[in-house]
């Protein structure tokens, strides 16, 4: 399945996405490295944005689904795990020749980057995390959705996919789509206190199953768990 095939199946599969624009295929270049990727931009208002077929997706490839971080994912912020994620994703797609991303204009969680950096603000004021900020400010903690993502995938004509990702509720939506999902989680260590004070916030708050770094762990390092298998 690849290039106009994908593009083909995409058009004539699930409902919802007409007025979808294509791109590709074309070669794309990363580290040296080319691969052959398709583009389809996904038309929803609230949680639209594209998704990047690569090479010769399979019918279990691995994908990410991957929300909008401008500090992360361009600037290289270690205040976050987005930017690691995102690479780390993208090394193991071009590997392997092959996987899908999906890239969400969801900056923010949702909220958008100012709202964000006025989390970051009231969280050095008042020694808080960025969840708690979001609450203080009157925001939701975490307004993304992943449904829309999940019917771009699936309108792949895909019904199992290794998913590269340490959140559940992706796992989740991917489910109520229909598509097995065979989670592949992602190491993160990140650099700034805040950024590991990020990490911590993200497993207590939102329940996330991020692999324990070791100094984090005091030097011992866990292994990586997924809800009814906890540790
Ligand atoms: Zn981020």
């Amino acid at each position: 399945m690849q290039g106009l095939n994908v593009i083909a199946d995409f058009d004539s599969s699930l409902g919802g996405f007409a007025g979808a624009s294509y791109g590709g295929p074309h070669i794309f270049s990363r580290k040296g490295r080319q691969i052959r990727v398709s583009v389809f931009e996904l038309p929803d208002p609230r949680d639209g944005g594209c998704m990047l077929a690569f090479g010769d997706i399979g019918c279990h490839p691995l994908v990410r689904i991957h929300s909008r971080c401008l500090y992360g994912d361009a600037l290289g912020s270690d205040d976050c795990d987005c930017g690691q994620e995102l690479e780390r994703s993208m090394d193991l797609i071009q590997a392997e020749g092959a996987g899908v991303l999906v890239y969400l204009e969801q900056e923010g969680r949702g909220a958008g980057l100012a709202w964000k950096a006025r989390g970051y603000r009231v969280g050095e004021m008042f020694g808080i995390d960025t969840f708690d900020s979001y609450r203080r400010l009157g925001l939701r903690v975490d307004s993304r959705h992943y449904d829309v993502a999940a019917r771009a995938v699936r309108a792949l004509g895909l019904t199992r996919v290794r998913l590269l990702t340490n959140n559940p509720d992706k796992c989740r939506a991917l489910a109520e789509a229909g598509i097995e999902v065979d989670p592949v989680p992602l190491t993160i260590t990140l650099a700034s206190p805040r950024g590991k004070r990020y990490l911590q916030a993200k497993r207590v708050h939102r329940h996330h199953t991020i692999p324990v770094d070791d100094q984090v762990d005091n030097g011992r390092r866990r292994t990586w768990w997924w809800p009814g298998r906890r540790r």
